[in-house]
């Protein structure tokens, strides 16, 4: 179990001032100027060194991705952008970040920023998280009173401004370069890339789009090192991270851990146990609504990162939001709402995902009450591989996914359903 001492985020609960000086007292903005005095490429290197991996879902190693901005500007500004968008069902872990210690974020974006070459970052917040905004505008305005942002930001020597846009509530504004448009004033629909926003993001200019976790911990990362943050997990699945976790479990929670705990480890320690034992447990989405469903048997055991949720049990851990079902649950029902929710959120742009996720969503209404035959369960199956991949953006992969994790490992119950349909039809 991590210890106190090795949080990153001291005030998850909101139990303490959220306030400049009550971070302040937290070790926050604490040798900032210090920390940007060292240099771009220490910066940057020392987030490789940490191996951190984004926060977002993807996974991608967060330094690496800082060291794909321009070392020089050819004319044109850089842009950090933070997503803040959290809509995934499942997730709510960045909002605990904005509304209870937003000064993680906000010394985060300014180290990042100076990282990148950027004067300015923004960042993009889920229009559904009004309460987030006002909190996060609250400590901007302070950090500007207090000479942390602006002209000279923490007494650095590098002009920093801080910008809080808030979205208008749309899912497909969580991706990338749908963000981008929005934020551009647009409608919110991803670009096709190449350009990757590294080389023509936010007005046509270098941008990186991180998500809050990712920027959120970075000051801290550079304070203590890299191999305090790399010591913390398996390898290539570095650091603590914050678990979202819902659901079935006597005390759901957002709880910062060490990265490759174990599943029961992480429900015992922190949520209480499984409501009704384990016994009782029949299902786990391991990392937001988007990733394979997992059978309840595996999870015990299940190491929580990473490369163990992916490479044993085909599933992943996104963004760690861990969803617990019991055997209350209707799982076909359960995937089938997944399936509505992406249909409703596809922007409609492209063939496989607009016309991919209304088929796969009215199968599953079928499948649901047990009116389909069982051969319809391979078909869905393979219209799930065409729609997987053959995107401009990860929504069909993530429309895809959690049905393919039903029939790789619900597929007896599905079939049990139909022909107990179809033996109630028969005796009529
Ligand atoms: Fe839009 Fe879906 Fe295509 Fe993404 S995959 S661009 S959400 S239609």
């Amino acid at each position: 179990m991590l210890k106190d001492e090795d949080r990153i985020f001291t005030n998850l609960y909101g139990m303490h001032e959220r306030t400049l000086a009550g971070a302040k007292k937290r070790g926050h903005w604490d040798g900032t100027a210090g920390i940007i005095q060292k240099g771009r490429d220490w910066i940057v290197e020392e987030m490789k060194a940490s191996g951190l991996r984004g926060r977002g879902g993807a996974g991608f190693p967060t330094g690496l991705k800082w060291s794909f901005m321009p070392k020089e500007s050819d004319g044109r500004p850089s842009y950090l952008v933070v997503n803040a968008d959290e809509s995934e069902p499942g997730t709510c872990k960045d909002r605990e970040i904005m509304r209870h210690d937003p000064h993680t974020l906000i010394e985060g974006c300014l180290i990042a920023s100076f990282a990148m070459n950027a004067h300015a970052a923004y960042i993009y917040l889920r229009g559904e998280y009004i309460r987030e905004r006002e909190a996060l505008q609250a400590a901007i305005d302070e950090c500007y009173d207090a000479g942390l942002l602006g002209a000279n930001a923490a007494g650095s020597g590098w002009d920093f401004d801080l910008y809080l846009h808030h979205g208008a509530g749309a899912y497909i504004c969580g991706e990338e370069t749908a963000l981008l448009e929005s934020l551009e004033g647009k409608k919110g629909m991803p670009r096709m890339k190449p350009p990757f926003p590294a080389g023509a993001g936010l007005y046509g200019c270098p941008t990186t789009v991180n998500n809050v976790e990712s920027i959120a911990v970075a000051p801290t990362i550079l304070r203590r090192g890299a191999s305090w943050f790399s010591g913390f997990g398996r390898q290539n699945n570095a650091g603590t991270k914050l678990f979202a976790i819902s659901g079935h479990v006597n005390n759901p929670c957002v709880v910062e851990e060490e990265m490759s705990i174990t599943f029961r480890e992480l429900i015992e320690t922190h949520c209480g146990g499984i409501r009704g034992g384990w016994e009782n447990l029949q299902a786990v989405i391991p990392g937001g609504s988007s990733v394979p469903v997992v059978r309840g048997e595996l999870m015990p055991d299940a190491i929580m990162d990473f490369d163990y949720l992916r490479g044993e049990l085909g599933s992943g851990l996104g963004t760690a939001a861990v969803i617990v079902m019991d055997r209350s649950v209707d799982i076909v029902k359960a995937i089938w709402r997944l399936a509505k929710f992406y249909k409703h959120e596809s922007c409609g742009q492209c063939t496989p995902c607009r016309e991919g996720t209304g088929w796969m969503m009215r199968v599953m209404e079928r499948l649901v009450k047990g009116e389909a035959a069982i051969e319809e369960i391979d078909m869905l199956f393979e219209v799930t591989k065409q729609v997987e991949g053959h995107t401009i953006c990860a929504l069909g992969d993530a429309a895809a996914w959690p049905i393919q994790g039903l029939i790789r490992n619900f597929r007896g119950e599905i079939e049990d359903r139909i022909r107990r349909n179809g033996a109630a039809i028969a005796a009529e």
